[in-house]
């Protein structure tokens, strides 16, 4: 009989912790694993934001798969891209070439929401993966560079706008405060003529977050020259500009930097396949299956999970990603090898939201609250934890962040 082939696609924290899971668990006579990436390389999501404000070089963040995964004798890597997925035919076509499965899990991660803002999808950047935080970061040089190689100075190179202070936002926003001062030297530019403006649709940002944390990382990033506009929609994005309305008025900003952090959704490719979806994302039943499908895992931002005390969805993060892997890489073993299928309960550590790389805020085990070097401190800790989780202690030395204040 032939060994079955089991499916990983996507390279991030739960495509990554499932392959080298099952590349433990499964031997080479049990079954084929084969997994695929867009890129050659595995990237830290939570640390894009580092990489487009220009205080992490983005070869720090990415790792070459090869580093990780045995792709000489144990898995199948296949470096393309998911074109769909077509659950009833068992069958995931690539821009190159199509693959068939016995089981698949789906790993896509996720896609920023523009929620129909005009001009958002063709000027606004995005920190969505490598290549997008990337341009932001030579976008950013470029503009700085430019300021002085123009007769009629434009302000709108030096106005940068964030839209949304959610996480994702205010991590950012803290590492661009610190790297302003950087560009302002490199490029000969007054720093007071440089504007960072956080523009946020609620009446505070980090909405759901303790007040006296928002307090905190209010203070943190006003003293570093952040400006919020808080209870403001933006309306619209130009190239050169954007709109917002608050209390009924329009207010335009001139900007050729607007940064859009206000919404993630899972990556379309799932919605798209057919299955039964819940705005966009698998609403998995409790040992990680879809619905309709016992041979299709979902994990990560990809997939959904009711906490049903709320009523509300858990949110998407690495932390759950990483803590779903393990019930993936169980099951699939299960299904191939007989064995209890396990069920999963996510076990929420905390969260903590960097404002730079010399601080933070956060909110971990039992409600404890932290600030400033204590959080930074915990936040390097659960990063470096994942390294060593991923691949041990060579890769924690080579990609680890032992400096708590740098
Ligand atoms: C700036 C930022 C900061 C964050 N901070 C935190 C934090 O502090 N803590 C936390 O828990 N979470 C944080 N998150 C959220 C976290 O990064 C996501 O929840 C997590 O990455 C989801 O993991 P995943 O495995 O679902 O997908 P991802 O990690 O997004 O990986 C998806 C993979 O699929 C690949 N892929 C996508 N499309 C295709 C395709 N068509 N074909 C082939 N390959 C494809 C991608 O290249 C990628 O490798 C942050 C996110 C951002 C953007």
């Amino acid at each position: 009989m032939n060994n079955p082939n089991i499916v990983i696609l996507g390279a991030g924290y739960g495509g990554m912790m499932t392959t080298t899971k099952l590349q433990k668990s499964l031997g080479a006579n049990e079954a084929n694993l084969t997994l695929v990436n867009i890129n050659d390389y595995h990237y830290q999501a939570t640390w894009l934001h580092e990489n487009a404000a220009g205080t992490l070089h983005h070869d720090r963040t990415r790792i070459p798969i090869k580093e990780i995964v045995n792709t000489t004798n144990k898995i199948n890597f296949i470096k393309d891209k998911v074109i769909s997925i077509k659950p009833a035919e068992k069958k995931v076509k690539l821009e190159n070439s199509e693959i068939f499965y016995d089981y698949l899990v789906i790993g896509l991660g996720f896609e920023l929401a523009t929620f129909g803002i005009p001009g958002i999808e063709e000027h606004a950047f995005k920190i969505e993966n490598i290549n997008s935080a990337r341009l932001l970061r030579e976008h950013l040089d470029y503009n700085f560079a430019k300021y002085h190689d123009e007769q009629k100075k434009r302000e709108a190179r030096l106005n940068i706008v964030i839209g949304g202070g959610g996480f994702t936002g205010i991590e950012f926003a803290g590492e661009l405060a610190n790297r302003i001062p950087e560009l302002c030297e490199e490029y000969d530019i007054e720093k007071a003529q440089v504007r960072i403006i956080n523009v946020e649709g609620a009446d505070t940002v980090l909405p759901g977050f303790d007040p006296q944390l928002v307090n905190y990382a209010m203070n943190s990033l006003e003293a570093r020259g952040v400006e919020f506009i808080t209870g403001a929609m933006l309306k619209e994005c130009k190239a050169a500009s954007i709109v917002y309305e608050k209390d009924e008025k329009q207010v335009e900003i001139p900007t050729m930097t607007t940064v859009w952090t206000a919404g993630v959704k899972a990556n379309s490719i799932v919605e798209k396949s057919g299955m039964e979806t819940n705005r966009g994302k698998v609403e998995v039943r409790k040992d990680m299956r879809a619905p309709d499908y016992d041979d299709i895992f979902v994990i990560g931002d990809c997939a959904v999970i009711m906490d049903q005390e709320s009523g509300n969805p858990y949110p998407p993060t690495a932390q759950i990603a990483i803590q779903q892997s393990n019930v993936v890489a169980h099951n699939v073993k299960s299904l191939i090898n007989g064995g209890e299928m396990e069920e999963f309960e996510p076990n929420l550590l905390g969260t903590v939201a960097s404002l730079g790389n010399n601080d933070a805020i956060g909110m971990v085990m039992n409600n404890r609250k932290l600030f400033g070097w204590k959080a930074t401190v915990m936040k390097k800790v659960i990063d470096n934890r994942y390294l060593f989780k991923l691949g041990g202690i060579s890769l924690l030395m080579r990609k680890g962040k032992f400096n708590p204040f740098y």
